[in-house]
């Protein structure tokens, strides 16, 4: 699965905050101790009731939280049952990553949402932050005036945006690197870049 699941679990989760009937990370997310697939329920998931191995969860369950458990400045709309998205942040960019249901792919299109999303790009871009819309692999950029699409992004994939002044205004570089593991570490090897005018003051 290219969303990686982040380990937010270190995260404290906001009072209150509980999961409740929501199930959605037992779908969107791959489970590798189980062998479950992206996009597909796990086969120990009562959607809109829980998991039914509580007891024996895989580690990779047990620590896990979305965002909207963690971050309270996620209104209760983003409650992952709710929203049909489920945020986390990238283990190694620390990017906000959204996981739509794939059966509701537009999800992520609809009101409050999108403005939303537009929102906290705006705000988190300034901190080397980005937002990044997953349906299936496909990704989608979020940017503060504008949305990209990055077409199909692997987990050793980096995307990388800078902004630049141009002779018609500002403009967004995009780039999205592989990540090459090597005897000496780890290089980035630059697999694409495009250039988009900003559409507004962002
Ligand atoms: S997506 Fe979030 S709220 Fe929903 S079950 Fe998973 S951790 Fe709980
Ligand atoms: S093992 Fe339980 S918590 Fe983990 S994905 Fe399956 S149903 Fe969800």
């Amino acid at each position: 699965m290219t969303a990686a699941v982040s380990n937010v679990g270190e995260a404290r989760v906001v009072p209150g905050r509980e999961c409740g009937s929501c199930t959605l990370c037992c779908k969107v997310y791959n489970v590798v101790e189980l062998g479950k697939a992206a996009g597909k329920w796990c086969s120990h998931c009562k959607p809109g009731r829980g998991c039914t191995i509580h007891d024996n969860l895989p580690r990779e369950c047990a620590a896990f939280n979305c965002l909207w458990k963690t971050m309270p400045a996620l209104s209760v709309q983003w409650k992952p049952d709710q929203s049909k998205m489920v945020l986390t942040l990238h283990p190694e960019t620390n990017n906000i990553q959204v996981v739509v249901d794939p059966g509701q792919p537009s999800a992520w299109t609809r009101q409050p949402y999108h403005g939303q999303l537009r929102a906290l790009s705006k705000n988190n871009m300034p901190k080397g932050r980005l937002v990044v819309v997953f349906v299936n692999d496909l990704g989608r950029l979020i940017l503060p005036d504008q949305d990209v699409q990055l077409g199909v992004l692997t987990r050793e994939q980096v995307v990388s945006v800078t902004q630049e002044a141009g002779p018609s205004g500002a403009v967004y570089e995009i780039k999205i690197f592989n990540r090459r593991t090597t005897a000496d570490g780890q290089t980035l090897e630059i697999a694409s870049a495009s250039r988009h005018p900003a559409r507004s003051a962002a």
